[in-house]
């Protein structure tokens, strides 16, 4: 028993995270990492080379912001510097989690942006799921390729990698990246079937005027005055 560890109760949510995304088959081997902001400055999150399906609190460590190790007994995940980008860009993040789940991967593997206005809960949820640019993990353009979309979405697709999803808690970061795989899933089921047929606009104006009722912020497409419907030729033909 680890009397003296600090932060347990979150120790045990990251792990328990882990459990979910390796047993979802969104984290082969041992992809995949979590992390949450303690404070200004410090984040908790996973090592480097670790399954996280099998993760004990006292497997993790924290960092600075600037990437620094601070504790824990193995070295940090080397993907650190994609989670610092979101909390330097965006105060009101707590939680980051990137992993390779298969059906949005296989999104970002055809370079095939996500389609909007077909599915309530991904209008309200989600939104707008932005596809970054390919870059080599690890290196420090990497992270920099997810900067335009910080303040603009919850979930992104890394091109021909894997997602990134965020939030005030763990287990909505974990969620966002959920509801986009088994969106995706079901978007390639469609495509197989046939066709895949949008929602009216009206209708996609009525569930984005549903997100404050949930507690979410204002829709960026409408912020941005971005389309509604985007892929609009996605399972058409
Ligand atoms: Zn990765």
């Amino acid at each position: 028993m680890d009397m003296g560890l600090p932060n347990m109760e979150l120790r045990e949510e990251i792990c328990e995270i882990g459990r979910r995304l390796y047993a979802r088959g969104f984290a082969a081997g041992n992809d995949g990492n979590i992390s949450y902001r303690l404070s200004d400055d410090v984040v908790l999150c996973t090592p480097t080379l670790i399954c996280k399906g099998f993760m004990q609190p006292d497997d993790l460590c924290t960092v600075d912001l600037q990437g620094r190790q601070l504790s824990g007994p193995r070295p940090r995940t080397s993907e650190i510097f994609l989670h610092l980008e979101v909390y330097k860009g965006d105060p009101a993040v707590k939680s980051v989690l990137h992993c390779h789940p298969p059906h949005a991967v296989a999104f970002a593997v055809a370079h095939e942006e996500i389609p909007t206005g077909i599915l309530p809960e991904v209008e309200v949820f989600l939104g707008a799921v932005p596809r970054a640019e390919y870059e080599t993990p690890g290196n420090d353009r990497f992270a920099a390729t997810i900067r335009p979309f910080i303040g603009r979405a919850n979930t992104v697709v890394l091109s021909n990698h894997g997602t990134v999803s965020w939030g005030p808690t763990v287990e909505r970061a974990f969620w966002n990246t959920e509801i986009l795989d088994a969106y995706c899933r079901i978007l390639i089921l469609a495509k197989l079937i046939g066709r895949v047929e949008r929602l009216p606009e009206a209708k996609v104006n009525e569930l984005l005027d549903l997100k404050k009722k949930f507690g979410e912020s204002e829709d960026a497409r409408r912020r941005l005055g971005m389309d509604l419907i985007l892929n609009p030729d996605f399972g058409r033909g």
